[in-house]
């Protein structure tokens, strides 16, 4: 294990969007910036395929091939990409410290926290097996290719609802499955879901498999339990859409950066977290919107916000070393 220390004056934390972008504007602005890439380089864009909402690309893209440029970006500025996994923190005081799991120290004047979130999954096997070929956990990213299809979204909160609305867009045929028989979304979505004639809800439902075939294989329905009952039913499908929340990558921070619902708590209108030094950006700060493009967008705002807060740091320092030296005079 190597013992190295790092010293940099803005260290990013997360390799998504919204890390790459931060990396990108800390470097164009002179901060040689450290990017610590974490177990799973590029984040959420890695696990999905086709791209066609990030502007800029006329064609459909590859979400893998737009994080290696992405990254490949924010090297050619002058950032530092690092493989390493933090294993812990310590915002206690300025310059801030971070432990890797290789052995390596990072000390930084400010941090940029763009550790993201993922997706919950129902965690069944037959799920795991047909993610990518029917099963998926974003309709903003996949629902486009069921146009005229039959889609069934599972979930009961907001996302479930939204999803569902967002896939009629596409699909004249939507189910909700819902593990109970009341919905937990606000009910100004639930007003439009229920208005809505292209979706029908089934409750006290949960799915029990997702069920394979077709050529190539595919997703074709799914396997049903009542909750009530415990009747079994099946529905096909040619999509089905996992919303059953998100869970953002903020145990690291737990006890040291507050948290809302989970997710790291900003001030309003910017990246700022009850840490003075500390900025957050993309999906872990953001559980509203969770779009590749507005993770950019907050990734932006945060190395911004880290560069004045330098600056007046080091306008501060001036002044108090001028205030010293004229009361030696
Ligand atoms: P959520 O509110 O936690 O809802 C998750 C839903 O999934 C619940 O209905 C839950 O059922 C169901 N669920 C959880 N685990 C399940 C499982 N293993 N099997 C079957 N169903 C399961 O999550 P969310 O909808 O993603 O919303 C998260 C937060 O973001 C909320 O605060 C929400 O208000 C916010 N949000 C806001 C907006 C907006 O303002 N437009 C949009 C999206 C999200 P139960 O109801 O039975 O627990």
């Amino acid at each position: 294990m190597t013992t190295a220390t790092h010293s940099t004056r803005v260290l990013i934390l997360g390799s998504g969007p919204g890390g790459l972008t931060a990396a990108i504007y800390a470097a164009r602005a002179g901060h040689a910036p450290i990017l610590v890439q974490g177990m799973a380089p590029g984040g959420q864009l890695t696990t999905t395929t086709d791209v066609e909402n990030y502007p800029g690309f006329r064609n459909v893209i590859q979400g893998p091939w737009l994080m290696e440029e992405m990254s490949a970006q924010a090297e050619a500025v002058g950032t530092q990409l690092m493989y390493d996994h933090i294993a812990r923190v310590d915002l206690s005081e300025r310059p801030f410290r971070l432990y890797g799991d290789s052995g390596t120290v990072y000390v930084c004047d400010t941090l940029i926290v763009a550790t993201g979130a993922q997706a919950r999954w129902l965690g069944l096997d037959s799920e795991e097996a047909l993610k990518g070929k029917g099963v998926s956990a974003c309709a903003t990213c996949d629902g486009f290719f069921y146009r005229g299809k039959k889609v069934v979204v599972i979930g009961g909160g907001n996302t479930a609802v939204e999803e569902a609305l967002y896939l009629t867009n596409h699909s004249h045929d939507v189910t909700l499955i819902h593990r109970r028989d009341s919905l937990r979304a606000e009910k100004i979505l639930q007003d439009r879901l229920f208005a809505n004639d292209k979706i029908s809800a089934l409750w006290n439902k949960r799915v029990e498999r997702f069920v394979a075939g077709g050529e190539p294989e595919g997703l074709v329905g799914v396997d049903l339990v009542d909750t009530v009952t415990g009747e079994a039913s099946h529905v096909a499908a040619d999509g089905g859409f996992v919303a059953i929340g998100h869970s953002p990558a903020t145990e690291l921070f737990a006890g040291q950066l507050e948290l809302e619902e989970g997710y790291i708590r900003v001030e309003p209108g910017t990246t700022k977290t009850s840490v003075a030094g500390v900025f957050a950006c993309g999906d872990v700060m953001d559980r509203h919107y969770r779009q590749a493009v507005t993770a950019a967008g907050t990734g932006c705002m945060a190395a911004l916000d880290a560069e004045a807060f330098l600056e007046e740091q080091d306008y501060l320092a001036n002044v108090a070393r001028h205030a010293m030296a004229q009361a030696a005079e």
